[in-house]
């Protein structure tokens, strides 16, 4: 996919036989593409996505504020997100067994007890999370290990509530945020990146900022669109 980034916006290009340009913002996150007619240069696609950078954040912030999430309450048909996708609770009560699942790509399904209390319910779902980011976890951290050419001796998940990971820097023990598991894979991988450079630079100083540059150059929009999030 071509990208051009204008202002820390990543804009996803796509070239097509069409006769004007088409800019859209997308939810859940704001994503943004604009549809572009072969025969506009790469100069008049920047200049054109220039003027419309107001008009580009004020459509992310709507889908941004939207989407920060009301309490949960564990009843079937309430929205959860697993790696940025949209699930439709399920919770079944009706047999004594207990656990989460993935069904049918579009539901999470909560099988309890019915006498159940809403704590245990999250703490169950939020086990199912940190099963599933265990999974996804250490592959991530392999290729950014390589990429950086560093080495971390451990990671854990927990949750955090003012930031999305953290580095014990004599331990290179890597702590991630829990709620991940609910963001998009390429944030996951910014975290875990950014976590991974602390181990050649303490300090969120110009060298980290470099070294960050030249392993996630989109780094920065990632970063706003997390801090968005928290
Ligand atoms: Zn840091």
């Amino acid at each position: 996919m071509e990208i051009l980034q204008i202002a820390n916006i990543d804009i996803d290009i796509i070239r097509k036989d069409i006769k004007n340009i088409h800019l859209a913002v997308y939810p859940p996150i704001g994503r943004v593409r604009v549809a572009v007619p072969l025969r506009v240069t790469d100069e008049a696609l920047r200049l054109f996505a220039i003027s419309k950078i107001s008009w580009i954040r004020k459509n992310q912030r709507r889908f941004l504020s939207q989407d920060r999430q009301s309490p949960r309450e564990y009843i079937s048909g309430e929205s959860h997100y697993f790696l940025w996708h949209r699930y439709l609770l399920e919770v079944d009560e009706s047999i004594l067994t207990q656990g989460v699942e993935l069904k049918w790509k579009t539901q999470i399904r909560l099988t309890c007890a019915p006498s159940t209390t809403l704590q245990q319910k999250e703490s169950l779902v939020n086990e199912w999370y940190r099963s599933q980011l265990k999974e996804i976890i250490p592959e991530l951290i392999t290729k950014w290990e390589e990429k950086i050419g560093v080495k971390s001796n451990d990671w854990r998940v927990k949750n955090m509530t003012t930031r999305w990971g953290s580095c014990n820097i004599l331990a290179k023990r890597i702590w991630l945020n829990l709620e991940l598991a609910k963001k998009p894979l390429y944030a996951i991988e910014y975290v875990i990146a950014h976590e991974l450079t602390h181990l050649l630079e303490k300090h969120h100083n110009e060298r980290f900022k470099g070294l960050m540059d030249s392993y996630f150059p989109t780094w920065r929009s990632v970063k706003l669109e997390l801090n968005n999030l928290m």
